[in-house]
Formats: C-alpha cells, sequence, structure tokens
C-alpha cells in the first residue's frame, strides 16, 4: 500500500539515493548546530544551510531530469571516494609516525628499492639490511 504510493509519486522521477541520503543527513547535522548555536547569526546562518540542503535534496528525489540527477550522484561519488582515498592516507601516515616510534625509532629509504625501512635511534653506525630486495648499506642511527 504504502509502497505503491511511493511507486507512483516516484514514477519517471529520479528517486532516493545516496547524495540525497548525504544531503538530508547534512541538513540534520545543520539542525543540530543550530540548536548548539541558540539563536543569533550564527544559528540563522545553519537554519538556512539546513533549508537548502533539504530542498536540494526533496528536488532531486522528484527531479524528471533523471541524466542530470544520476551525473550529479557520480561526481559525489567521486568525491567521497576521492575524501576515502586521502583519508587513508592521513591515517596511515599517523600510524606510521606516533610520537613514541619517531623518538625511538628513524626511518630510512633503502638505495636500491626505496622500500621504507625502520630502525632503531642512537645505536650509532649500523648495516642496515633492506627487508624488501637484501640490499646492504650503512647508515646513523
Ligand atoms: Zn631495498
Amino acid at each position: 500500500m504504502i509502497n505503491a504510493f511511493w511507486g507512483k509519486l516516484l514514477r519517471g522521477r529520479n528517486g532516493f539515493d545516496s547524495f540525497s541520503r548525504f544531503l538530508i543527513v547534512a541538513a540534520l547535522v545543520m539542525m543540530i548546530a543550530e540548536m548548539i548555536a541558540g539563536g543569533g547569526i550564527l544559528g540563522t546562518v545553519f537554519r538556512i544551510i539546513s533549508w537548502v540542503l533539504l530542498i536540494y535534496a526533496c528536488f532531486r528525489i522528484f527531479s524528471t531530469n533523471i541524466p542530470a540527477r544520476q551525473a550529479e550522484l557520480i561526481r559525489y561519488n567521486i568525491f567521497v571516494r576521492e575524501l576515502r582515498f586521502r583519508y587513508g592516507k592521513v591515517k596511515s601516515f599517523i600510524v606510521h609516525h606516533r610520537p613514541q616510534d619517531v623518538l625511538n625509532y628513524k626511518y630510512l629509504t633503502c638505495p636500491a628499492c626505496a622500500q621504507k625501512l625502520r630502525v632503531p635511534r642512537g645505536k650509532g653506525k649500523i648495516n642496515v639490511k633492506c627487508s624488501r630486495c637484501g640490499e646492504s648499506f650503512l647508515s646513523r642511527s
């Protein structure tokens, strides 16, 4: 019954997709931000943004220009993938440069294969053997 109603309402329309879901979630976040901000200019700004996001989400769901909405969805998906990729890089940098590790280890690059190597600090001049290609080289630690 409800599905038939929505089916009729959304016939020939773009319908709900992940970009619209993101817009609605962002609008809810803005509403919460408005509550936290209380009144004032900041609260008004959050309210306007939340309304714009909601109206845009409704516009997308009921839009009959499906190719244009699909193109938006693809751009959104590419953007999200790019963000996830960057987040992954930042996360791996943080994991590999924890403060205790930076203090206790020195990071070297193998001259033969460019593999990143970690050696303990403060051992003087040491002979480092690359874990990837087996190249040996001297390095100050
Ligand atoms: Zn190597």
